[in-house]
């Protein structure tokens, strides 16, 4: 790719916004100015030279990252987060949201598989050569004369060009199984495909590594994948190579069915999550026991637990319910996450679930404890069981007015 058309798509503001521009401006100049070569890397080239929007802006150096963090501080601002074991730091851009990750050039060797790698630092070359797949292992040149290099030396452009995600060498994925799932994700987020070769990599040896990696690591990835557009047909892949059994035995494939419910229109006004609704979905129809397994095996936080927990509780409580007035709906209703509810309701169009996120659960009779207080009711239990009494006769419609709220509390007291 000639350095033109490299600048063009640079400057284009549908690509980078024009702050990014100007920002990777400054620190390339910077970075010129103490003569320390300075690229673009990763996600941010895949994107940018398959003409779609950049994300994340990664600077690698050949030199201190730290140093040239601070002197970015000095200059322009904002706050630095150094990381100085890994020579490393987040730079937050004064007066915006940006951050930059400024890296400083390594090489990684891994002692042991599945294991965190050791890093020391090295040059832009050996650093595309730790990444997960060629067309993650690009970079473009920011300093001075050399802006708009393109340093593809695996063939990269040739990969995004033709579709293929393809490891850098055979030991990737025993190296780092989570690169599996990334390889998935590639494939279902661009359409490319996982070329032969780099497949026929996902063998014994690799899953074996991916079934001992810790709770936390495969839960971030599959956090990851419940993020993408495409979830659903990418857990699709993700059961067909067998990996889910990997992650746990009792692990089940996502149910297609459900497809379209991860994605949540705002409507009811109930507090998005993509991930929660998507383990719920997932979850849905297990065992109390495998739940318990499973939540456990991924090392699931208490709310997301109580939230799969809760929908696949109530989707199997519902025959129960079924037929019941809307005050005991909602007595039902009341313990359990919002979102779980709804995530039912989804998957089994059971209108009284509805009609509780939308109505009964703001329901409320007008008494108050303090107005049963100035009647001279002495305080205890029996102001729950009078404030219940009162709800539940407004919920089922044995009362529509104050006038009736009061002739029916008088009658309780
Ligand atoms: P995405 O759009 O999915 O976030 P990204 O490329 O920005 O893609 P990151 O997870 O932010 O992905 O990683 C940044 C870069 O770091 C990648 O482009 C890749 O070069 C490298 N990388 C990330 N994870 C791994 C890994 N497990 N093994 C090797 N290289 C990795």
């Amino acid at each position: 790719m000639q350095k033109d058309d490299v600048l063009r798509l640079f400057h284009n503001p549908d690509l980078i916004l024009p702050m990014q521009q100007n920002l990777l401006a400054d620190i390339a100049a910077q970075a010129a100015s103490v003569n320390m070569p300075c690229y673009v890397v990763g996600g941010f080239v895949r994107d940018l030279l398959l003409g779609r929007p950049v994300k994340d802006l990664d600077v690698i150096v050949e030199g201190d990252a730290v140093k040239l963090g601070d002197q970015l501080v000095k200059k322009y601002g904002g706050k630095l987060t150094p990381h100085f074991k890994f020579g490393t730091a987040f730079w937050h851009v004064p007066d915006s949201e940006q951050i930059v990750d400024l890296i400083t050039a390594r090489s990684e060797t891994y002692e042991r598989s599945g294991v965190l790698p050791v890093v020391t630092p090295s040059t832009i070359e050996d650093d595309l050569r730790r990444r997960d797949f060629t067309i993650n292992a690009m970079a473009i040149r920011l300093d001075g004369e050399h802006f708009g290099e393109l340093l593809d030396p695996l063939n990269g452009r040739s990969d995004l060009e033709h579709g293929f995600v393809r490891v850098l060498h055979d030991r990737s994925f025993v190296d780092d199984p989570t690169r599996i799932f990334r390889a998935v994700r590639y494939e279902g987020r661009y359409g490319f495909k996982i070329e032969s070769a780099t497949l026929s990599l996902v063998n014994a040896e690799a899953l074996e590594v991916l079934a001992a990696l810790s709770g936390e690591r495969l839960r971030n990835e599959l956090d990851l994948i419940l993020d993408e557009k495409n979830s659903a047909r990418i857990l699709f892949r993700v059961a067909s190579l067998e990996l889910l059994k990997r992650i746990h035995p009792h692990m089940p494939e996502f149910d297609q069915r459900y497809a379209g419910f991860i994605e949540m229109d705002n409507r009811l006004d109930i507090p998005a999550d993509r991930r929660t609704m998507g383990y719920m979905l997932w979850f849905m129809d297990l065992s109390e026991e495998d739940i318990f397994l499973l939540v456990n095996r991924l090392d699931f936080s208490n709310e997301m637990s109580l939230a799969v927990w809760a929908a696949s509780q109530l989707k199997r409580g519902l025959p129960h319910l079924m037929g019941s007035t809307p005050s005991v709906w909602t007595y039902a209703l009341e313990k359990l996450p919002l979102l779980s509810i709804y995530a039912v309701y989804l998957v089994a169009r059971e209108d009284a679930l509805l009609s509780y996120i939308s109505l009964w659960r703001h329901v409320k009779p007008h008494t108050t404890g303090k107005a049963l207080k100035a009647r001279g009711l002495v305080p205890g239990p029996r102001y729950g069981e009078i404030l219940t009494r009162l709800r539940a006769a407004w919920l089922d419609g044995e009362i529509s007015d104050k006038v009736q709220e009061i002739r029916l509390l008088e009658s309780m007291l």
